[in-house]
């Protein structure tokens, strides 16, 4: 009976311990079951690295540290918004990849109702006009006057004029003035200084003389332009210093307050003509002072692109009225634009446009289409 008692105490022991091993088993089971549907849905849900893994952690710590039967909360707390935030940001991107060649490559088919009629120039216009690209191969043809103007007489109070014989082509006026005027209230400051604008041909002499004695002949060149190649004849190129209120002059160089004028100028139809990094084409230093006016399509283009004037004056050859170049300035107008070789242009007939030669071989024609 004792050993009966024993035996019977016994099998109760071996029942209760054989009970507890198999509810352990059921729990760890049931665990290990949601733990892998919870690492299986997170899988499914978030192909995206770093939340999964730590997901996975967390369950199998969880499951590891507490034997208690209600670790149901911590496995499933719903990583969804992570994942889906991510695929959405990084979806962003190729949105923006297409949007920026839609603006530079704006190239199109004319609108279906523009119509053109050939217009037959002089072969002396090309040498004339906004577009003209004047340096050392193709210099300024002395075809005409220019209609200019005294500075020094239409400025607004928004910047200073070096002197009453600064003159310059009338067209550059009022964008000047506007564009002065917009920086003056952006930046609370007059101290912007016209230095130069038309250059004589013998003002250009005088100076090109001045800077060889100066530099010598070899290393003039690349700062002044040889007599007949300057664009300052044109009265489209302005050259800026800076004049502050107590009297103390520094030159240019399109830093601080007045790079708003370099990184603007584009929206008032002006470039920076010579670039940092395109001495090479245009044969001259970097002169972050020196700004050409070409209208504001032109210069819009010209600066998303980052071209040279040499370079555009090229790249703009390839587009013909059949196929122009679609340009949209900052304020949402656009324009078509396009080259024409000889001095046959092809031009609009229900749309205004501007013709400007190249100074080298053709036309260029721009046609503000809204
Ligand atoms: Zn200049």
């Amino acid at each position: 009976m004792s050993s009966d008692g024993s035996k019977g105490q016994k099998n109760k022991a071996i029942s209760y311990s054989y009970i507890i091993g198999i509810v352990f088993l059921i729990v760890t089971v049931v665990l290990l079951v949601k733990n892998m549907i919870a690492t299986q849905k997170d899988n499914l849900t978030a192909i995206s690295a770093a939340p999964t893994p730590i997901q996975a952690e967390n369950a199998v710590s969880s499951s590891a540290s507490s034997p208690s039967p209600s670790p149901s909360p911590s496995p499933t707390p719903s990583p969804t918004p992570i994942p889906s935030t991510k695929p959405a940001a990084s979806g962003i991107n190729p949105s923006r990849v297409s949007s920026q060649p839609k603006q530079k490559n704006t190239s199109a088919a004319p609108l279906s109702d523009t119509e053109f009629k050939p217009l037959t120039k002089l072969q002396d216009d090309i040498f004339k006009g906004n577009l003209i690209l004047v340096n050392n191969k193709y210099p300024y043809k002395f075809i005409g006057n220019i209609n200019r103007v005294c500075l020094f007489e239409s400025k607004t109070n928004s910047y200073k004029v070096s002197d009453y014989n600064i003159f310059t082509g009338e067209i550059t006026v009022t964008p000047l003035n506007s564009m002065l005027d917009d920086f003056y209230s952006e930046m609370g400051t007059d101290d912007a200084f016209i230095i130069s604008g038309y250059r004589s041909y013998e003002t250009q002499q005088y100076l090109f003389d001045r800077e060889i004695a100066d530099k010598g002949e070899a290393e003039a060149v690349h700062w002044v332009a040889r007599p007949g190649t300057s664009e300052h004849h044109t009265g489209l190129a302005i050259d800026f210093g800076i004049l502050y209120d107590n009297g103390t002059y520094y030159e240019y160089d399109g830093t601080g307050d007045f790079a708003w004028i370099n990184e603007n100028c584009y929206k008032y139809g002006f470039i920076v003509r010579y670039q940092n990094n395109k001495k090479n084409i245009t044969g001259i230093y970097y002169e972050p002072w020196h700004f050409r006016y070409v209208g504001i399509p032109h210069a819009t283009k010209i600066t998303e692109l980052g071209l040279c004037l040499e370079e555009y004056i090229d790249y703009i050859r390839s587009y013909s009225y059949k196929k122009p170049l679609l340009i949209q300035t900052d304020d949402g107008s656009v324009y078509e634009t396009y080259y024409c070789a000889g001095i046959t242009a092809y031009v609009p007939i229900n749309y205004s446009y501007e013709i400007s030669g190249n100074n080298i071989d053709g036309f260029i024609v721009t046609v503000k289409i809204a």
